[in-house]
């Protein structure tokens, strides 16, 4: 009985997977492909299929299957995949079942107006225009939390959704720790008498060769051409369609090789994630990714940890001097090592290096956490920002342009996203300490340009099990040990003590 119930759940789930992937088909080509008159419409398009798939899920438990099975898997009646199935799609159900109908669709058109607004006054570096609009999101998600529901803080609703099961204080446990050692650690380095000049990497670069030599870096670490495809857009995201169709975008840069090369990697270490999941399951939660803070360890344990790393470049750099010769031929690679690891303290998020961008998000926290929790109020944020970057990078904004209207985030609602940027770089050096003492000689098969057991182990102990462990269980899991800031200082200590030698 209980296997053709779960049969006929594992359907309805499949059928809402494939029109996602449409919806994200759509969305990918909107970003890659559509000519400009297409905009419209597609915006139309995707909002009304989106919220046919939401109305399906939302519908799955109409013949009280779902209830069904949950019951069985409270009892313990179920095989361990497919009290995964039940716990997991249990879990999304309960939460979009909290939101009434009439919530969602004002909090979707708030944050699309929102987001205009955002648009309009960051380019006039006006904050004053936005705070209205600001105020509004901020009320719809405190109304989310409310609904949602949540133990100790209206916060952790949000988290939740980004980062299921980590809390609030685990957080707050783990960030505050990173910023007690990173403040002064970023101010050993300012102090430190090595001074690094990432400008001596500088030239004109075409687009076509650093597209080819991108896809060079991508095939040799182990992203599947047959599988996935790197296209161009304005800002590099990932996505997917099943595990046999992962796509990636990067950007270029003419004078700058460097962007693209981090963004490619960055996404590639996306999509490996995706490519590794397990196709036989697609549609149910043991083919989707943990959480988000899980996707970014992948992506900057490829990016930061492995990819500007001297033992990367030790391979790589001899191909990137061959490919512009004149723009490479005096620069040693010690000197490139050197140039890509400048740590500086800046005033955007986006540009800023491994050790400093903690720092933007952790300001980042601090504010959603008092503003959720109603201890700090939207018009004094430009002022509470400003203080913050003063206090924790030495920089102080100029305007709001370049302050607090940097990001998109919270004019689309997104409160509660910003922490797993974070939690995605503790996870990535944790797990890379494990995966060096699995591997043993892990440097030197990097500078001989061996991924294969990098990419074997990644695969083994996090792609291929889906959802069946929270962020916290597969840490704990993978590594023996709970999510310890200490791994990632750890890394950094070691990494930028030897660059600046401090
Ligand atoms: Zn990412």
């Amino acid at each position: 009985m209980a296997i053709k119930q779960i049969e006929k759940l594992k359907e309805k789930l499949v059928e809402i997977a494939y029109l996602g992937s449409a919806v994200a088909v759509l969305n990918w080509d909107r970003e890659t492909n559509m000519p400009p008159k297409g905009a419209d419409a597609r915006a139309l398009g995707i909002a009304h299929l989106s919220a046919v798939v939401h109305d399906k899920f939302v519908k799955i438990n109409e013949d009280g299957l779902l209830s069904e099975l949950k019951k069985q898997l409270d009892a313990g009646g179920l095989s361990q995949e497919d009290a995964v199935i039940i716990k997991e799609t249990w879990r999304s159900y309960e939460r979009e079942r909290k939101l009434p109908e009439d919530f969602v669709k004002e909090l979707a058109e708030t944050a699309s107006r929102a987001q205009a607004v955002w648009a309009n006054a960051r380019a006039k570096s006006d904050f004053k225009l936005f705070l209205p609009w600001l105020e509004k999101v901020i009320r719809l998600k405190k109304k989310e939390a409310e609904f949602v529901g949540y133990e100790h803080s209206p916060y952790d609703a949000l988290l939740d959704y980004h980062e299921p099961a980590m809390t609030v204080r685990k957080t707050e446990e783990v960030l505050s720790e990173l910023k007690n050692f990173l403040v002064p650690f970023i101010a050993k380095i300012r102090n430190s008498k090595i001074k690094i000049k990432p400008e001596i990497i500088k030239g004109k670069f075409p687009i076509e060769k650093q597209a080819v030599f991108n896809k060079k870096i991508a095939q040799k670490v182990g992203f599947d051409f047959e599988a996935g495809r790197i296209d161009q857009s304005a800002h590099p995201f990932s996505t997917s369609f099943h595990p046999s169709d992962a796509r990636i975008t990067t950007r270029y840069d003419e004078k700058n090789i460097m962007y693209s090369i981090g963004s490619t990697i960055h996404e590639t270490g996306h999509a490996l994630y995706e490519q590794g999941l397990p196709a036989n399951h697609f549609g149910t939660p043991l083919a989707e990714s943990v959480s988000y803070g899980i996707h970014e360890s992948q992506s900057r344990l490829w990016e930061n940890i492995i990819g500007k790393s001297l033992a990367f470049w030790k391979y790589f750099y001899p191909a990137l001097g061959k490919d512009f010769p004149k723009l490479f031929k005096d620069i040693p690679l010690r000197q490139f090592y050197e140039s890509i690891n400048c740590v500086r303290p800046s005033l955007i998020r986006t540009d800023a290096d491994e050790a400093t961008y903690n720092l933007h998000i952790i300001l980042r926290f601090e504010i959603e956490k008092e503003i959720m929790e109603n201890k700090i109020g939207a018009k004094d944020l430009p002022e509470i920002w400003n203080q913050k970057m003063k206090d924790y990078l030495g920089v102080i904004p100029p305007d709001d342009r370049t302050g607090v209207l940097q990001d998109v985030h919270w004019s689309m609602g997104g409160i509660g996203y910003f922490p797993t940027y974070s939690l995605g770089n503790l996870y990535a050096a944790q797990f890379y300490g494990k995966m060096s003492e699995d591997i043993g000689d892990i440097d030197r098969q990097i500078s001989l340009g061996r991924f294969g057991d990098i990419k074997n182990w990644l695969r083994k102990n996090i792609h291929s099990a889906g959802k069946t462990y929270t962020a916290g269980e597969l840490v704990k899991k993978v590594t023996g040990e709970e999510l310890n800031s200490r791994h990632f200082s750890d890394y950094l200590e070691t990494k930028y003590g030897e660059i600046y030698k401090i």
